[in-house]
């Protein structure tokens, strides 16, 4: 078949904090793999923001978490993200979609980005179900206390959590 006749790839970028990443953040990049031929799991630099872990240390988290899907990739960026969209050829926003009020803040920023750059699409996934509650503030204010967050992040994620708090991980 003529190469020239085959679609571009798709490349979708999928934007967030993740401080740290969740299974919430990984089961909408493990069906975003399935939608997209690669996902950029781009994490934003922002100094406006006092986290958890620096950037490094959640990009090396998400590359651990993400090593069995082949066309997940990792990096981090700064500026606009449709910016960064455009930079690398990125057609498509991926988003996550948990409870109303993401929806608003999420329908806003989509609408912002159209404005800033007509060629990039936000695609929404729905959480799974299990995760509809689960954010990266839940899962630090749990470990802050010593609970147990082995069902809410990866266990490598886990370990290092507990660490940074200085806490024990508790008995299961
Ligand atoms: P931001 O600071 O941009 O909100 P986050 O790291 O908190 O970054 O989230 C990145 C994306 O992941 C957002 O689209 C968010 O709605 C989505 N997301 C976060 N937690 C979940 C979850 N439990 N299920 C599905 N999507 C989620």
């Amino acid at each position: 078949m003529n190469n020239d006749l085959l679609p571009p790839a798709m490349i979708a970028i999928y934007p967030g904090s993740f401080d740290p990443i969740t299974l919430g953040h990984l089961d909408i990049i493990e069906r975003g793999s399935k939608l997209f031929d690669r996902v950029v799991v781009a994490v934003l630099r922002n100094p406006g923001k006092s986290p958890l872990f620096t950037v490094e240390q959640r990009l090396r988290q998400i590359q651990t978490a993400t090593q069995h899907l082949p066309h997940v990739e990792v990096d981090s960026f700064d500026g606009l993200t449709v910016d960064y969209a455009n930079l690398i050829g990125a057609k498509v926003l991926l988003r996550g979609l948990r409870v109303m009020s993401d929806f608003e803040k999420e329908l806003q920023m989509a609408h912002t980005n159209k404005t800033l750059s007509k060629e990039i699409e936000t695609v929404f996934l729905a959480t799974s179900t299990e995760h509809g509650f689960l954010s990266s503030s839940i899962v630090k204010e749990i470990a802050k206390f010593n609970g147990s967050i082995n069902h809410l992040v990866p266990d490598h994620v886990a370990a290092e959590m507990y660490q940074s708090y200085q806490n024990q991980a508790p008995k299961q």
